[in-house]
């Protein structure tokens, strides 16, 4: 959840932590806005989640997350 420029994680509620305004913490932000074929036509939603919860997350997935290496970071 954004507030400002601070980020909660919607799962455990912990804020994104941050140095001399700096996040040192990278989150999960997921945005949907929900079409036609779902029950929730014309819907967003939005949340974010800290890396602990997104592992968590993750890890109740059947198939695996896709992994790939990052050369270059924007
Ligand atoms: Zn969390």
């Amino acid at each position: 959840m954004k507030k400002g420029n601070e980020i909660f994680c919607n799962k455990c509620g912990k804020k994104r932590k941050v140095q001399n305004e700096i996040p040192v913490e990278d989150f999960v932000s997921v945005q949907k806005t929900w079409g036609f074929f779902s029950d929730k036509d014309g819907v967003a939603h939005e949340f974010d989640l800290c890396e602990e919860c997104y592992d968590e997350f993750v890890r109740q997935f059947c198939i695996p997350v896709e992994e790939t290496e990052v050369k270059e970071m924007l």
